[in-house]
């Protein structure tokens, strides 16, 4: 097929990391989504990325000396990224026009592609100074200001790329609920061509056809719900309600549910995400069956490789960025190799926590990594549950090191104090066990992070982690995780091959307050039995593993993969 012939498939979502200089994405959701359209790119799989523009960006971590969270607006040179579109479209918002204007950025791929990705702007002459500022903050502001900035994104995106020429799509892919208006600017558009003022179940079967939705999380504060009277009073259109079949649920608007209702392919981000959601999104009426599959997330691996990684993949593993499956045969690399690689990388990590810390971290001491949005299902903490044994271990095998870092969200009152909880402890560990938190967890500290640490920790609570893909940056880097099994790691895991489980077969809790004593006790039986021995007295079998977590796991969970898998699944049947 030619460029041309390919079917051209239009990415929406509310964040997108597309440069580390550009704060245009809060986490794991705009990294994901960043890294996918990376790998559409290298793939030459037609695509183009919708999202706003985030002139404040997400915000700027500051901590003070208790370890109490600031934020702080992350204002970025836009015209040195992206260049003006010369479009301009207008949405209305309470009966008022908003005008939104575009800019884009274009991504490079590994063979030389570019992908466009539009960024909607509403801050120009016309507006109203309230409407200028609705592209500014990601995630910022009240129910009202999201749900304007999801019609800005929804039906301002659909616009845009209108009346940038495109009426060639064939697949819009929302990429979580934030974007499901866009829908409604499709049953519209059906209902046009059709001749009629109103839309009907002909054009929810057209709309469906070339829509598909990827679910994110089955936390419920992650699932948009706004009710029905500020919808009302915002889009100003009371006929979507008298179809009740797609927009009316109990009362609100359920993103979620509305981007069910109008797609024909519907993901979770990992197989045991895609059963938890099945339970999870049942039809609330008769009217809807859903099926809902996975497709198993990744990273965009020539992203999240570290230089002395990358080059140690170019001189073993030529062709890994153009296929990534060649990292399969990462065994083949010799394991002294590996580690000069890694020592390469912890030390660029150890000079860094050095300069911003002063806490004296030793290169030769093992390293453990925590960095994830602080909120409490995640439970940074849990590694601290019985301080006087995490010491006792440590003072056993010489010492340890723990690096920590997260943005806690602005509104997200018990994710701050688990930040505070963790600082405060840090100096209680001393001198066994060094502690530091670094402040503004982002892309470019995920780098150092993830391949500079010797074991990537991760301890959420079942089954609350849809995927997370920190641990496949880190296992790309040749670092092993340890973690509960939930989310990815389920599919990863190969016990004592690619990192370890904290697990323990046949035990039930009550409550979650047992549970986290259980895991807390794994975790630290496995350390001491099993991670900590390995790594400082058998070396080779330390280094076996790390080829494994890249020959078994950075293989597989790409983002070269999955977007395959989207294109067969979702884009071109
Ligand atoms: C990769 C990444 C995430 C997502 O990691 P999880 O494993 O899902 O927690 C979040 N934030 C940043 C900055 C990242 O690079």
């Amino acid at each position: 097929m030619t460029h041309s012939d390919r079917p051209l498939v239009a990415y929406f979502s509310m964040e997108i990391a597309l440069h580390p200089k550009m704060p245009t994405y809060s986490g794991g959701l705009g990294i994901l989504a960043g890294d996918t359209l990376r790998a559409a790119a290298d793939l030459g799989v037609a695509m183009i990325g919708v999202t706003l523009l985030q002139r404040q960006g997400y915000f700027a971590q500051s901590l003070d000396s208790s370890g109490w969270q600031y934020e702080n607006p992350m204002p970025w040179e836009i015209g040195q990224y992206c260049s003006e579109l010369p479009v301009q479209v207008d949405v209305e918002i309470e009966n008022r026009p908003i005008h939104v204007r575009a800019w884009k950025y274009e991504i490079q791929s590994c063979r030389g592609n570019r992908l466009p990705v539009i960024l909607l702007d509403t801050d120009i002459a016309g507006n109203s100074d309230w409407d200028r500022r609705l592209t500014d903050q990601l995630y910022g502001g009240d129910q009202h200001y999201r749900l304007c900035q999801e019609i800005i994104l929804g039906l301002g995106g659909v616009r845009i790329l209108r009346a940038l020429g495109h009426q060639d799509i064939t697949r819009f892919h929302m990429n979580e609920g934030h974007a499901a208006l866009l829908g409604l600017e499709l049953l519209d558009e059906s209902a046009q061509a059709a001749g009629r003022s109103q839309f009907n179940s002909q054009d929810v079967q057209n709309v469906r056809h070339s829509c598909n939705f990827t679910t994110h999380t089955p936390v419920p504060a992650g699932h948009d719900r706004f009710p029905l009277d500020l919808v009302q009073h915002t889009l100003a259109r009371s006929d979507i309600f008298e179809n009740h079949e797609v927009f009316c649920c109990e009362g609100e608007l359920n993103m979620t549910y509305l981007a069910l209702n109008l797609s024909h392919y519907v993901n979770g981000v990992a197989r045991k995400h895609g059963e938890v959601s099945r339970k999870m999104l049942v039809p609330r009426d008769q009217y809807h069956h859903y099926e809902i599959d996975h497709i198993t997330n990744g990273v965009h691996l020539e992203t999240w490789a570290a230089p002395a990684l990358a080059s140690l993949f170019d001189h073993y593993l030529p062709g890994w960025r153009e296929d990534n499956s060649s990292l399969r045969s990462a065994l083949s690399i010799p394991g002294e190799d590996i580690w000069k690689a890694h020592q390469a990388a912890k030390q660029k990590l150890i000079d860094q926590v050095n300069a911003s810390s002063g806490t004296g971290f030793d290169i030769n001491t093992f390293t453990l990594g925590f960095a994830r949005r602080a909120t409490a299902y995640k439970r940074a903490n849990l590694l601290f549950h019985d301080p006087a044994r995490l010491k006792n271990l440590a003072r056993q095998v010489r010492n340890i090191q723990v690096v920590f870092a997260g943005k806690a969200h602005p509104h997200d009152e018990q994710g701050k104090h688990l930040i505070q909880e963790i600082f405060q402890q840090k100096d209680s560990m001393l001198p066994e066990v060094k502690v530091v938190y670094l402040e503004n967890y982002d892309w470019e500290l995920a780098r150092l992070l993830t391949s500079g640490v010797d074991v990537w920790l991760n301890t959420p609570l079942p089954p609350l982690e849809a995927s997370g893909t920190s641990g496949m940056k880190a296992a790309l880097n040749g670092v092993p995780s340890l973690s509960v099994l939930d989310g990815w790691w389920i599919e990863g895991c190969v016990e004592g091959v690619t990192g370890w489980a904290i697990d323990h077969v046949g035990e039930s809790y009550h409550n979650d307050q047992e549970r986290l004593a259980h895991d807390a006790n794994c975790l630290y039986e496995t350390l001491e039995n099993s991670v900590i021995p390995l790594f400082y007295q058998q070396r080779d079998a330390w280094l076996k593993i790390m080829a494994h977590a890249i020959a078994l796991n950075a293989s597989y969970f790409n983002t070269q993969r999955m977007v395959q898998q989207y294109v067969l699944k979702a884009y071109y049947d």
